[in-house]
Order: structure tokens, then sequence, then C-alpha cells
């Protein structure tokens, strides 16, 4: 069980290194954010949330619990999906939030196989979210300003958020049907 980073800790707006040895030590990280998920508990953490700069995820999603290293999200459908999101780094914050309804997405397991997850619904909007936090993008900046506005007023007034408000910078990538 590690601590979670909250919104304002500019570890989760940087984005994160690709991960090049497939040791223990990964083995164990990926032992901690699964744990650390598990007791939140949540539906998917990022390394970032937890300090570590490596590009790694977890999800529990539909009874499956699985890792990701190094993903590459791919085929994300031009249909989209509206339901609402939240996010470790936001506790009690539940917005809608735009995201494809299906995604493919490549990387590896702990041990450095070749690894694919196709996904649709909660699974896909999963993948989008974690691959995000290894870019140092956070849902609240998927949002349009309207809801980004009312997101950051909930913020704001959450108990857990001490610091001064930081900056939210816009998207650096697009939302609708982009292959990346
Ligand atoms: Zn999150």
């Amino acid at each position: 069980m590690r601590a979670i980073r909250l919104f304002g800790d500019p570890v989760l707006t940087t984005p994160a290194e690709p991960v090049t040895t497939f040791d223990k030590e990964l083995r164990r990280l990926v032992g901690d954010l699964t744990d650390t998920m598990l007791k939140a508990p949540g539906a998917g953490l990022a390394a970032p949330q937890i300090s570590v700069g490596l590009r790694v995820f977890v999800y529990d999603v539909d009874d499956v619990v699985g890792h990701l290293v190094n993903p590459v999200l791919g085929e994300l459908s031009a249909e989209q999906q509206d339901g609402e999101e939240g996010c470790l780094s936001f506790p009690g914050l539940y917005f809608p939030c735009p995201r494809a309804q299906r995604v493919v997405a490549r990387g590896a397991n702990m041990y450095g196989d070749p690894v694919v997850i196709s996904g649709s619904d909660l699974l896909a909007r999963c993948l989008q979210h974690e691959t995000d936090h290894l870019d140092g993008v956070l849902f609240i900046d998927r949002m349009d300003p309207a809801q980004r506005k009312l997101m950051m007023r909930a913020i704001r007034e959450a108990e857990w958020f001490g610091g001064p408000a930081p900056a939210v910078k816009a998207s650096p990538h697009s939302i609708l049907g982009a292959v990346r």
C-alpha cells in the first residue's frame, strides 16, 4: 500500500519514462500498484499516482485485474461514450468525461512479453484514463470547458484539496477518434 498523490501534485502532470528493464523491481512496482488499487479501491492506478515516473498501470475492471507496461493506444473508435469518470487522485469526485467507446492497448507484461488488450465500455475508458496518466494528462484535461469549470469548483471545495489552485492545461491530444 503506497500513498496516492492528489491533484495539484506536480508528479501527476509530469510525463513518465518508458520501462527498459523488466526486473524484480518492476514486478514489485506492479505488486504495489495492484495492492494500492485494490485497497483504495479503484478501477485503475498508474505509477505516477504513487510517485513513480514509469509507464506502468494496473486495472480492475469486470473482475479482471491486470497491468500493462509501456502502453500504446490505437484503434480508438469514432463512436464515443460519455459516462461519469473518477480518479483516485481526485477522491470522491465523479464527472462526465467523453472517451472513445472502444480502444486497443498494446504493451508488455512485467516479464517483457507483448500484450494486447482490446477494451470497450468501462475497460476502454480505463485504458484511456490510465494511459493519459503516463503522459501527465488528467481526466479534467479531457472535459469540455463548462464541465471543467464545474469540476474545478468541486475541487476547491473538496476537503483533501489544500494548496493553491493549479493551472489546468489544455489537453495536448485530440479527444475525438484520435489514433496515437
Ligand atoms: Zn486517474
